[in-house]
């Protein structure tokens, strides 16, 4: 019989939530429901000094915008929990004094001075950083009385000194590890509470993980790891590190701070910071799973349930994948045009609210046709759409309104001609595209020396969405109001 999959996202609660660990979060979800298997969300709170309760809200919040579900974890509960570290630290006293009894860990004495003293020493003397083991070869029975006698002390692993290991990684395959580079690395601190190394590796043996799918910067752990299951007597469960995210320019692990493009334009990297720029969800996931991973050389959009369908281990990548901000874009784009008119105006909606805008649902089920096609994020939207909001349109030059081969007399001869043949429609879509086009005719103008004038004077910029029907939604009174304005403008500048 198949083992029943278990797979968890682990993240520490310290900071805002990247995107690299939402792709993480997304590898495991779509392994687990392609295998039928259990997702699980367990929180790596133990390190209390970084620990940050936002943190947690905004891990908790970004997973539910993605569409990620867990089915075990916080709130949701389950067999294993509980699902805090934090909740667990008699488990983790339990298991580490297991590991002394069996000789694979020792306490450790030394004081926060010593070992400042030990890393000065070492740098001089150009060691790698690191512990001397001063304590390593104390009497057990001389350490037990110091224990006893309140002694603060920490708890640290015995690693082998000589030789080498080599774990199996399901994505990178065989990689060997020697023991000379390997630390004595702490497993309890002094505070009562257990590193990553030792919460990590007992929780995923308590819950029955079967698969540890993690960022490649956790690989340096895996020989710690490996000897901590051997230690307890333990089956380590199968590992897969996922190919590093790096920068678009491909040097260099993908920026852990957001920061600006050479045009003035946000690199976001948190994945609220996605969401606030208007990336759908469902772009943001579909994009997320083609870091590191691919169904061919060709398909990128893919639908949750296709991604589910065809997610495998053996298609993620063992090199890494740079981070395309024009890629998700490109997604974004291609699905705000699949959606209907009706959802994709509820989704723009909040964005004008926040933009200060008093919107009416039914007038922008009007206006978003005209911009479906024209905007990549949802947070382009209230730019693209000011004009038909705005009591007053922002004051523009003159010159705005002077088509390319033409002169300012040519724009207001437009301008008069087109507030005439306006005035005689009923501001249909059909009428007005009639009387324009009979106008441009009337008057021998080329189309752009008629619409431009047009154009700027009803939505005070030279890109809009398409005339007829921005002058159909904008109606008559302000569409009437705005051409005199651009008239009296032009008139104004002959002075
Ligand atoms: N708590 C670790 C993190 O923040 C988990 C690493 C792992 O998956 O083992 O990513």
């Amino acid at each position: 019989m198949q083992e029943h999959i278990r797979v968890r996202f682990a993240p520490s609660p310290t900071g805002d939530f990247h995107v690299g660990g939402a792709r993480t979060a997304l590898f495991n979800y779509l392994f687990a429901r392609n295998q039928q298997g259990t997702f699980i969300l367990r929180i790596e709170d133990t390190d209390r000094k970084r620990y940050d309760a936002k943190a947690l809200e905004r891990l908790l919040q970004g997973l539910r915008y993605l569409g990620i579900k867990w089915d075990e974890g916080p709130e949701v509960g389950g067999d294993y929990g509980p699902y805090f570290q934090s909740e667990r630290r008699e488990i983790y006293q339990h298991h580490a004094l297991q590991l002394l009894k069996k000789g694979h860990a020792y306490q450790c004495f030394c004081t926060p001075e010593r070992l400042e003293q030990v890393s000065k020493e070492r740098q001089k003397q150009k060691l790698l950083p690191g512990y001397d083991r001063h304590c390593r070869t104390l009497d057990p029975a001389e350490a037990k009385k110091r224990v006893e006698a309140g002694e603060r002390h920490i708890l640290r692993m015995k690693v082998p000194l000589d030789g080498e290991i080599t774990a199996h990684d399901a994505i990178r395959g065989h990689i060997t590890f020697p023991h000379s580079n390997l630390q004595d690395a702490v497993l309890m601190k002094s505070d009562g509470f257990p590193t990553y190394h030792l919460a990590n590796v007992v929780d995923d043996h308590l819950m029955n993980i079967s698969h540890i799918l993690r960022g490649d910067e956790w690989v340096n752990s895996l020989p710690l790891h490996l000897h901590l299951y051997n230690g307890f007597g333990w089956k380590p469960p199968v590992m897969a590190h996922l190919p590093l995210i790096l920068n678009p320019t491909g040097k260099g692990k993908m920026s852990k701070r957001e920061g600006r493009a050479p045009d003035g334009r946000l690199l976001p990297v948190f994945l609220q910071s996605f969401q606030k720029a208007g990336y759908l969800p469902e772009a943001l996931f579909n994009y997320l799973a083609l870091v590191g991973w691919s169904y061919d050389d060709k398909t990128e959009i893919m639908s949750t349930d296709e991604l589910i369908q065809r997610f495998s281990l053996e298609r993620v990548n063992s090199s890494p994948a740079a981070w395309n901000y024009e890629k998700l874009e490109h997604l974004n784009g291609a699905y705000i045009r699949q959606l209907s008119v009706e959802n994709l105006t509820d989704r723009i909606l909040p964005f004008l609210q926040a933009a200060g805008f008093r919107v009416n649902r039914e007038r922008m089920i009007m206006i978003t046709p005209l911009i479906q096609e024209r905007i990549k994020t949802l947070g382009e939207a209230p730019a693209a759409v000011d004009f038909f909001f705005l009591e007053n349109l922002p004051d523009y030059d003159y010159r705005e309104l002077v088509p390319k081969k033409g002169d300012r007399l040519m724009a207001l001869k437009a301008l008069e001609q087109a507030k005439q043949s306006l005035e005689a429609t009923d501001f249909s879509l059909r009428t007005v595209d009639a009387s324009l086009r009979a106008a441009v005719k009337s008057l021998g103008l080329k189309d752009a020396q008629m619409f431009q004038p047009i154009r700027v004077a009803v939505c005070g910029r030279k890109v809009s969405p398409p005339l007829f029907e921005t002058l159909h939604v904008l109606g008559r009174d302000i569409s009437l109001k705005r051409i005199d304005e651009a008239i009296s403008k032009l008139q104004k500048a002959a002075d």
